[in-house]
């Protein structure tokens, strides 16, 4: 049967832009302002990303040209906001290699997308009394809590891939952790705090020679790597729009038809239905089941926009730019005296994370924002990773594309700054 959603017609496809970091930063107009009287050196990338004015000028088209309720009505601004969000379905379908349009649900970000999991799976009773559910010691609070509530509920237990020194996934240990009442395994893709690259295709292929389902957080893959759901074969799949260029308040759950078709809706209301009577509901298919009420409409749009603006470039440009970034921001790093890098894993994504010997990291990034350098400090929402390398926060720069060696430099500066302030 043809899917609904295949009805609007495939990208045309794109002649490449060349990358060229400085006149892709002229994409982004907040690269250009100043911070304190400074040049803002934005390197908070993993917190969320700057937007390109191609996805703010679409949004703003959106708003002046096409606003309409999505679905509903038959009226010509309807049709067209509909066609607006429905091909931002098909854009995120081609960006991960989705089957179908149909498994791809708009949902808030990353949490939401974990928690409608977490929460239909539970009411479905797939997830039981006595059952079990791996996550991995390095994982956001965002796939730690939404299982913990389950556990409370349903006396679940929630069972930890424990991590080496260097901040990779012990699979030995994981492979133990699996037993006949493993139900899911729910691991980051990549860490937002260490910048591991978890070896998910090999977790997955683990986890499904005994049958058991994985959902992959991709809230920091998104951004950095190419995602090829099929080639993976995770049965969910989680990121947010705005670490990819795009608008707050969108996100992505992709999930494999036959296991959403499954699970039950997560919330009601209007768009979600197919018939209602006082005695009874029915529901409609995907993606629709999972999308109660007028959704962000503008966020899919601004979402699609964004997608457009990766795939302008050839991804591979874009990633072995910000490989390279990290690699000068490593070794300009440990030159400083006393700086310890946390998670040196082998296979790292575009964040380093480190602590200053006798600087407490809050006071590292106070500092640094007063020369305008942007960077995190404190427990990055993986409270579980501080105590396991005994830490009560880190310092993290994290990376784009839109980033330079320049930049870098400025930070290693700035550092160097920090510490003779202190000495
Ligand atoms: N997982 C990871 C690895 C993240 O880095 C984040 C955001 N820091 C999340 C989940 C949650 O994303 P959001 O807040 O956009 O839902």
């Amino acid at each position: 049967m043809k899917n609904e959603f295949d009805i609007f017609p495939k990208e045309e496809t794109i002649n490449r832009r060349k990358f060229d970091v400085y006149e892709l930063r002229k994409d982004f107009p907040i690269l250009s302002r100043l911070v304190n009287g400074k040049p803002l050196v934005y390197l908070d990338n993993a917190a969320t990303t700057q937007k390109p004015s191609s996805v703010i000028e679409n949004i703003k088209h959106y708003y002046t040209f096409e606003n309409a309720n999505i679905h509903r009505g038959l009226h010509f601004l309807s049709e067209l906001a509909t066609e607006s969000y429905e091909s931002a379905r098909l854009k995120v379908k081609e960006f991960i290699n989705a089957m179908s349009a149909s498994e791809i649900i708009f949902v808030r970000g990353a949490t939401e997308g974990i928690n409608l999991i977490a929460n239909t799976m539970c009411r479905a009773n797939i997830l039981k009394e006595g059952d079990e559910i791996i996550i991995s010691h390095m994982e956001h609070h965002a796939n730690i809590v939404p299982w913990q509530l389950l556990c409370e509920r349903k006396d679940i237990k929630l069972k930890v891939i424990p991590i080496t020194d260097d901040g990779e996934l012990d699979l030995d240990e994981f492979k133990k952790l699996i037993s006949e009442k493993t139900k899911l395994v729910s691991v980051v893709h990549i860490s937002n705090s260490l910048g591991t690259i978890n070896p998910v295709k090999e977790i997955v292929k683990i986890a499904h020679s005994y049958n058991i389902p994985v959902l992959l957080d991709g809230a920091q893959a998104a951004p950095h790597v190419k995602i090829d759901v099929q080639k993976l074969d995770c049965d969910f799949y989680v990121f947010s729009g705005h670490k990819m260029f795009g608008p707050t308040g969108i996100g992505i759950l992709y999930g494999k038809t036959n296991l959403m078709n499954e699970l039950p809706p997560y919330q009601g209301g209007g768009d979600m239905i197919r018939t209602v009577t006082f005695e009874k509901t029915t529901f409609d298919d995907l993606p629709h089941k999972f999308e109660a009420g007028t959704p962000n409409i503008s966020g899919g749009i601004g979402l699609g926009t964004a997608i457009d603006y990766i795939n302008q470039y050839d991804r591979l440009e874009l990633t072995k730019h910000e490989d390279k970034l990290l690699e000068y921001a490593t070794e300009k790093l440990l030159e400083i005296e006393g700086l310890k890098i946390i998670g040196k894993a082998k296979n790292k994504a575009s964040v380093v994370s480190f602590v200053i010997d006798g600087i407490h990291p809050y006071d590292i990034g106070t500092l640094m924002d007063t020369y305008g350098i942007a960077i995190r400090t404190g427990h990055h929402c993986t409270q579980p990773i501080m105590q396991r390398y005994n830490l009560p926060a880190t310092a993290r720069a994290s990376f784009a594309f839109y980033n330079t060696f320049d930049e870098v430099d400025k930070l290693a500066e700035g550092l160097l700054k920090v510490k003779k302030m202190f000495q």
